[in-house]
């Protein structure tokens, strides 16, 4: 247990210092916007899908850390994936934050196991969630790149 928690604060931490693919798309295809207002997290979550694969992805916003890592890891996971393995993983992370069982496959979640400590604070299970849900949104968003022009 003390093992997987100084694992979450690790990856937490290395995740919100350094978050991978944080930056706007300007040619994303697909587009969403989550927000958690018991926290103030913000995030915008930006995809290249192309028969229905996630060519790329990427996410920009504001919020606490664990949003943040969150989205981070999200998004170096779900890179390259089918639309339907990213709802497969969306499910998972899902049982895995909310579930008190001990049903989930850590093993396949990698990284994503960590989060399994957000289960004990309630208020957190929502930050950590965020990213998930906002792409969950991207993909089943109508191709509406935001252009400027
Ligand atoms: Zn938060």
């Amino acid at each position: 247990m003390s093992e997987l928690r100084e694992l979450y604060q690790e990856v937490i931490l290395d995740h919100n210092k350094k978050p991978r693919n944080f930056h706007v798309m300007e040619d994303a295809n697909h587009h969403a916007d989550g927000h958690n207002p018991l926290c103030g997290d913000n995030v915008s979550v930006y995809l290249q899908l192309d028969n229905g694969i996630i060519q790329d992805i990427s996410f920009q916003g504001s919020g606490c850390a664990i949003s943040k890592a969150s989205a981070s890891l999200m998004t170096s996971l779900v890179k390259g994936k089918t639309i339907a393995e990213a709802e497969v993983l969306f499910n998972r992370f899902h049982d895995l934050v909310t579930s008190s069982g001990e049903t989930e496959d850590g093993e396949a979640l990698g990284k994503l196991a960590v989060f399994s400590g957000v289960r004990d604070y309630p208020a957190r299970v929502k930050c950590a969630s965020l990213p998930w849900h906002t792409l969950h949104a991207a993909l089943e968003s109508e191709a509406s790149a935001v252009s400027t022009e």
